[in-house]
């Protein structure tokens, strides 16, 4: 069922709004705009009705910090209007509002109006979610990866816990495509990435395709020492695939892996970091490939082989 939240003081109103909708949503009721801006971040409702005036925080100063929220933004919000209340209808659209409705409340009209901003909702989540993975994969690709890495880096930093960006690069992969053709390295491309997936273990572990067949993965909550050996072992999952390379560059596919770990401070550069796994993942290749090269907290390098 999908969820609803309702933003009233009015335990009347709010009851009266629930009753109409209960039947087809999960419909929570908060009665102060702080605990709905609250339920709001850390429950995934695909619609907030707000009431406009309300004691303490009003429902235009919540509208504005739902959409300064990224985890929030895109919930839509109507609005609960009086039927002479012109001035704040036009405010809250001008806000980010998708609709209104006024009192009294005819069941009809606020389920159809309800309906249609759910459906909408949900055919833009759609469309969002397809334009944010990488067909051949299945898992994330660039956008959504420039997307993530930020919010989970200011989170690091604000939560001060140590943050890894993991470079991977399939070894010798032009000369793979150019033996066994394109299809075949695509199907590569897709195996190396389920391979990776199935290893990641916390809810925070991201992996990304990040160009043609280079992965980045992000960790958050470990340090270096940890996620060094885990990337050894994922690193040992691809080879032990065997799938077979161009016998004049080695037996099977393999990957070289680069990274750092770090906790960001406020000042630290997302951008700069990224650089360094670079720079760990061309060491990794300059020194045979097939291989971890590691950056730890202290900018010490940590060598596989
Ligand atoms: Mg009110």
């Amino acid at each position: 069922m999908e969820k609803i939240l309702i933003v009233d003081d009015s335990p009347l109103q709010a009851a009266q709004l629930k009753s109409i909708l209960d039947n087809e949503y999960d419909v929570t009721v908060a009665q102060a705009a702080e605990d709905g801006l609250c339920r709001a971040s850390c429950e995934n409702y695909s619609l907030i009705l707000l009431d406009v005036v309300m004691p303490g925080m009003d429902g235009f100063t919540l509208l504005k910090k739902l959409q300064e929220e990224i985890i929030t933004q895109s919930i839509p919000v109507i609005l609960i209007t009086s039927l002479s209340d012109v001035e704040h209808e036009q405010r809250g659209l001008v806000l980010g509002a998708v609709d209104y409705i006024t009192k009294p409340f005819y069941s009809a009209i606020v389920q159809a109006r309800v309906n249609t901003h759910i459906k909408l909702y949900n055919y833009r989540r759609q469309v969002e979610e397809q334009s944010m993975t990488d067909q051949l994969t299945g898992i994330a690709n660039r956008r959504r990866y420039d997307r993530y890495s930020m919010v989970k880096w200011n989170e690091a930093a604000r939560l001060q816990v140590p943050f890894s960006i993991c470079m991977f690069d399939i070894d010798n992969f032009k000369i793979y495509n150019d033996t066994f053709g394109h299809p075949a390295g695509d199907k590569v491309i897709a195996a190396i990435a389920k391979t990776v997936s199935s290893h990641l273990q916390r809810g925070t572990d991201f992996l990304a395709r990040y160009g043609g067949e280079e992965f980045v993965a992000l960790f958050m909550g470990d340090h270096s020492d940890k996620i060094f050996e885990h990337l050894k072992r994922i690193r040992q999952a691809i080879e032990d695939l065997h799938i077979p390379h161009n016998p004049s560059v080695s037996e099977w596919v393999t990957v070289s892996v680069g990274g750092v770990t770090v906790v960001p401070t406020a000042e630290s550069a997302y951008g700069s970091y990224l650089k360094v796994a670079d720079t760990m993942l061309y060491d990794a290749k300059k020194h045979g490939r097939n291989r971890v090269v590691w950056a730890d907290e202290r900018m010490k390098q940590m060598w596989e082989k």
